[in-house]
């Protein structure tokens, strides 16, 4: 008798070498063979007439061999056999090449099941090529292939398997189950394999569906209710006075600002730890909701700590926080890798770290994570750019001052509301999306490439008149979305960019010897990126070549256009982001795309962008066109992949989460759920 944990070895006919192929498609035990579900289904359970059949629709149909011919064929060289088949409807003809192993099956007056579709350029010359020749109607399920296991085998393999599904543990009650009409696991696992019917398999995806949810839920939602058990100090919070200060600021807060600042002070008034994330586009102020947060913990007599994910994002958060909290009395610290400096009066000088991270409002970078860093009396941390962050990061990040803190959050890519359900079901959610007052929507076009040199004609336009460019180049390797935070130079960790910049750029300085362009790459030393960085900042350079390192934080209103090469490579959110670094002054900004391919599906998407301006529009565009892989892929969240659920669904959704809060006492789920996980997620 076999059961579920047993390793596949103990399976007939299965040797060391198709054992190890199996293991590195993550299959060792008879329960991970299981979940090896089929990639699609051949519906051969009903059986067409010849005369009904239609081009290129595949049938399945029951005939009589009439006559056979082989052959080789003229144009190819390959042999071939050539069959023609009735049934009561009519006549067809079918074709196999390589006809050996198939040949001693079809004889003169054999009957067959045949299963394949028509094909051919005219109606008279139809044949079904290659068809498949079953055992019996039936739904049959197609294997993709793995390197060194053959389909059949796994089929074999399966069969074996089967007296044991009855055996998977279901973590979703039976009480459940009956009332939502989901079938069992091992019932569901049965149909995948060996369904009765088409309906069939739909239930048992959708089963697999909600036990993919669930398990993107468990998380969330335990580790809310684990944060409700937490305390913190109540702190005496001063509204009247953050209002006083809000309406000292050099512009008008827009409604969304303000009652995000609403949210965060309630938050933090509170003995509850504050988890909330603020979402917002680029450039939609969110820096002053977290200032004003932290003004009113520090004036209730903590202290703040806001960490950003690079060095230039910290520096230029030093010098907001000093200008805006200025006449508050408030001190500041900047503590990143390379500098520690107390900021106070848009003075900075250099200090102990110790007495750095003493300061009320300290700034920095990941490098506060190092050990030997004391910070005590937190009373808020605020994360940046979250994103930005690993997961693992993040939970560190949480216990930064040793104790329970408030938690504010502030990401620019916006997540589509299911996921953001999904993922974050453990935060509160504050949402900015109404613009500042004043701004110009950037004008966004797709360039193809029969238009590049009129659009260089625009950009130097634009040059000439005084304004700035940026120049982003495509990345090589995608991978700088890796782990930020485990890469010593957290300034610019795009190392394997500085071909591709240095190329853009040489070729840019010969279209426009009379401008001064500027390169940033992540093999720069630190102070040559800095320098860089000021340059362009003074206007001292008029064009700014780099890689997406500019998606973050820089901001420099006097630069209006944006130029990104190899758009399609990019996802639109990151796009979005991108664009974001433009449009921040009072004059008209524009954002010119260049795709390196102008097919069909990548120029739809750019188009998107020419379309709406809407980071949260943008982000449903990109979970429909490219899946949740490339969003989460963004986010950092170790989203496992999805093969069943569908994230667009948030009533789905919804329920799930719902049941899975009523379920999530129950032992048995616990103890269900905890397997599912660890075979889910094998590390
Ligand atoms: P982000 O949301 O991307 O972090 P920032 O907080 O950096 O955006 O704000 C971008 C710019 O807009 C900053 O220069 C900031 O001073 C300015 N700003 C923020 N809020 C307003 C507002 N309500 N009106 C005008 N300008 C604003
Ligand atoms: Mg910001």
């Amino acid at each position: 008798m076999i059961t579920l944990s047993d390793p596949v070895t103990y399976l007939k006919g299965l040797g060391p070498k198709t054992a190890t192929a199996l293991q590195k498609h993550g299959i060792t035990t008879v329960e991970d063979l299981l979940y090896f579900f089929p990639r699609g289904w051949i519906d051969a359970s009903r059986v067409t007439a010849i005369r009904d059949m239609r081009m290129g629709v595949p049938a399945t149909l029951r005939v009589k061999v009439m006559h056979v011919r082989e052959g080789i064929s003229q144009r190819t060289k390959l042999p071939y056999l050539r069959a023609l088949l009735q049934d009561d409807s009519g006549s067809v003809t079918a074709m196999w090449f390589h006809p050996r192993f198939i040949k001693p099956k079809v004889g003169v007056g054999t009957e067959l099941l045949l299963h394949g579709a028509l094909q051919g350029w005219r109606a008279q010359d139809a044949t079904i090529m290659s068809p498949k020749i079953l055992q019996a109607t039936s739904i049959i399920p197609v294997y993709s292939s793995m390197q060194g296991v053959a389909p059949h085998r796994i089929v074999s393999l399966l069969r074996q398997a089967k007296e044991c599904v009855e055996h998977f543990p279901d973590f979703i009650p039976e009480r459940v189950r009956a009332e939502h009409g989901l079938l069992s696991l091992p019932e569901a696992i049965k149909t995948m394999h060996w369904p009765d019917n088409v309906n069939s398999i739909a239930e048992a995806r959708k089963r697999l569906a909600f036990d993919e949810l669930m398990m993107l839920v468990v998380p969330s939602l335990t580790s809310r209710r684990e944060r409700e058990q937490e305390k913190v100090d109540a702190l005496v919070i001063d509204p009247t006075m953050v209002n006083a200060w809000c309406k000292r600021l050099p512009f008008q807060l827009t409604d969304d600002q303000h009652q995000a600042i609403q949210d965060a002070l309630e938050d933090v008034a509170s003995s509850t730890p504050m988890n909330r994330l603020l979402q917002g586009d680029v450039g939609s102020g969110k820096t002053v909701v977290g200032l004003a947060a932290a003004l009113a913990v520090i004036h209730a007599g903590k202290r703040v700590v806001w960490l950003a994910p690079t060095e230039l994002l910290a520096r230029q958060h030093v010098a907001t926080a000093t200008q805006l909290l200025r006449d508050s009395g408030v001190t500041c610290a900047l503590v990143t890798r390379t500098y520690h400096e107390i900021c106070s009066d848009g003075v900075c000088s250099v200090a102990a770290r110790d007495v750095c991270c003493a300061q009320q409002l300290v700034i920095g970078t990941h490098a506060l994570l190092a050990d030997k860093i004391t910070l005590n009396d937190l009373g808020l941390l605020i994360i940046d750019e979250q994103h930005r962050f690993g997961v693992k990061q993040r939970a560190q990040l949480r216990l930064i001052g040793g104790k329970p803190t408030h938690l504010l959050s502030m990401t620019a890519t916006p997540i589509p509301r299911t996921m953001a359900l999904l993922l974050y079901g453990d935060l509160q959610l504050s949402t900015i999306k109404q613009k500042p007052l004043g701004r110009k929507p950037v004008i966004t076009r797709v360039v193809e490439a029969a238009k590049r040199e009129q659009a260089y004609d625009f950009l130097d336009q634009v040059m000439k008149v005084g304004a700035q460019v940026y120049v982003v180049c495509p990345l090589i390797t995608p991978s700088e979305e890796k782990e930020v935070v485990d890469i010593p130079n957290e300034l610019f960790h795009f190392v394997e960019d500085k071909k591709s910049v240095t190329t853009w750029a040489q070729e840019l300085r010969e279209r426009f010897p009379h401008r001064r362009i500027g390169v940033l790459h992540g093999q720069l030393k630190a102070v040559e990126k800095t320098s860089v960085m000021d340059q362009f900042r003074q206007g001292e350079l008029d064009m700014l070549v780099s890689t997406t390192v500019i998606e973050v934080g820089v901001d420099v209103p006097n630069a209006t256009c944006m130029v990104i090469e190899g758009a399609e490579s990019f996802g639109l959110a990151q796009l979005h982001q991108l664009r974001g670094r433009v449009g921040r002054g009072d004059r008209q900004s524009f954002c010119l795309l260049f795709p390196t391919t102008e097919k069909g599906n990548a120029m739809k998407r750019l188009k998107v962008l020419e379309s709406t301006t809407d980071g949260f529009v943008l982000a449903e565009k990109d979970l429909e066109l490219r899946g949740p892989g490339e969003i989460t892929g963004l986010m950092q969240s170790g989203l496992p992949p999805l093969r069943f659920a569908n994230l667009q669904d948030g009533e789905r959704i919804q329920l799930v989460r719902t049941i899975t809060e009523q379920c999530l006492d129950d032992p048995v789920f616990r103890a269900g759920y905890d397997r599912f996980w660890r075979l889910h997620h094998p590390e």
